[in-house]
């Protein structure tokens, strides 16, 4: 069991480029951390949609034969991990309806919509028939039934309805739309390769794509390509919230460290964020160890501050994907860490500062205290970089219940000692949105102050808390 909240999704769109499926390949593969159970493309000719989607990682999905079977100079693309809706094949983004004198549309999705229920409820009143179980369809059902001339206009109407958490790209035969809600909640960025337009969740994908990162799509802005170039027009908020609330979980754990996020380099701001632990949570230790990937720029920030030297105490195993089977001795308890393993020679009789980004369930947590232990560590000091999760997401981050967050239930030094540490540090709220290079009320932080900057209908935090 993974022991961090998980992403709903990556988003790829590619319009007008002669090799627009391999760029979209390019741009997912880059994207694997955000979804790694499905995966899809949507490729239009200009008149038809060629779709390719199944469950599995980017490379299983898009065999060569897949990908020689798309063809088109325009599409989009989706990695997906379900927050809403079950795992299986007729849930892959991206989905696709049929609607009269506008032919097909391809929607794909990330974030949660945190008014989806009722929506679904009032379609299903009216006769809808739903092909999924995913909160994304009701957009495209919306659409369906919305007035309008062309696809923005009809989108225009849609988004006036939807609340929450949405970055959307919907490709029609004659169009790209990108649009982000009015919150900015997830991200969506913009580049060019030559003449081309193309969109990507992160910067990372864009580089790999061969693509410049121009700007980002803003909070609230729709975005549409067509043969005759693109335009930009805002969208109708209904959430009462006029500032943005940017994810900072993103800037955490989720976005890839050689992304530009929100205007910032992640990898900067993990690094201040490491240097801000420092200040609030100094210890007298040998030497600062980072716990692979995500904790490593932090680590470097906290080494920095602290005047500690970094030294490499964890060694991941990159070939560890979701189709590793717990060996029939996990039945009797003894889960295999196959992913990092601890370099014994360096923490050996040594004080440690370890430096991860987060806390959720503590089971990982607390295995590697003990691969720490008997590798010999003298003493442990963990330093995170998120403070205590405490309550359930809403807009597209998938934490367990409350029930299995550990800062839910212990408090710190509980937890400290249910992870048998010999300290614990966590970032304080306000020392994380020090690090992120822009006004911290434009964050959203919900998931560790309680206060959710878009209201949840109550239906949908009953189902997410109860029953998930
Ligand atoms: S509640 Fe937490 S994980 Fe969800 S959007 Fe807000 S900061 Fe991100």
């Amino acid at each position: 069991m993974k022991d961090h909240g998980r992403e709903h999704c990556g988003l790829i769109g590619v319009w007008n480029h002669p090799h627009a499926v391999d760029k979209t390949y390019l741009g997912l593969y880059a994207l694997q951390h955000r979804g790694e159970e499905a995966a899809g493309m949507v490729v239009s000719d200009g008149r038809e949609f060629t779709v390719w989607k199944d469950l599995g990682l980017v490379g299983d999905v898009f065999s060569p034969e897949a990908l020689a079977r798309l063809r088109g100079r325009h599409a989009i693309g989706h990695t997906r991990y379900s927050t809403t809706g079950s795992s299986v094949v007729a849930n892959v983004h991206p989905l696709v309806g049929r609607f009269g004198a506008d032919g097909e549309v391809a929607v794909a999705h990330n974030g949660n919509l945190t008014n989806a229920l009722q929506l679904r409820a009032a379609l299903a009143r009216q006769g809808a028939i739903f092909q999924s179980t995913t909160d994304s369809e009701v957009v495209l059902l919306l659409l369906a039934r919305a007035r309008g001339r062309g696809l923005a206009d009809r989108l225009r109407t849609v988004l006036g309805q939807v609340r929450g958490a949405f970055a959307l790209l919907v490709l029609a035969p004659d169009s790209l739309v990108a649009v982000r809600d009015p919150q900015g909640f997830r991200p969506l960025s913009i580049g060019r390769i030559g003449r081309s337009t193309v969109f990507a969740s992160e910067t990372c994908a864009l580089d790999q794509m061969g693509a410049r990162h121009v700007r980002d799509v803003e909070p609230g802005e729709m975005v549409v390509v067509t043969s005759r170039g693109m335009r930009s027009s805002r969208i109708p908020s209904i959430s009462g919230r006029e500032l943005p609330a940017h994810c900072v979980f993103e800037h955490v754990y989720f976005a890839r460290p050689d992304s530009v996020l929100y205007g910032e380099p992640v990898h900067l701001v993990r690094e201040r964020m490491g240097e801000a632990l420092a200040r609030e949570h100094p210890v007298d230790a040998d030497c600062v160890i980072a716990v692979p990937d995500s904790g490593n720029s932090a680590a470097v920030g906290y080494s920095r501050a602290s005047g500690l030297p970094i030294e490499i105490g964890f060694i991941r195993n990159h070939y560890v994907g979701r189709t590793f089977i717990q060996p029939r001795s996990a039945a009797r308890g003894q889960k295999v860490e196959i992913k990092l393993n601890v370099v014994r020679e360096v923490v050996r009789g040594k004080r440690l500062v370890v430096v991860d980004d987060s806390i959720v369930r503590g089971t990982t947590a607390r295995a590697r205290v003990r691969y720490l232990r008997e590798a010999g560590a003298k003493e442990i000091h963990l330093r995170i970089t998120f403070p205590p999760v405490k309550y359930p997401c809403f807009y597209g981050i998938d934490f367990p219940t409350s029930k299995e967050l550990i800062a839910a239930r212990l408090s710190v030094a509980r937890i400290r000692s249910s992870l048998g540490l010999d300290s614990l540090g966590y970032l304080s709220v306000d020392g994380m949105l020090s690090a992120v290079g822009r006004p911290p009320s434009h964050f959203c932080a919900a998931c560790v102050t309680g206060r959710y900057p878009v209201p949840v209908e109550a239906a949908m935090r009953k189902e997410a808390v109860e029953a998930r």
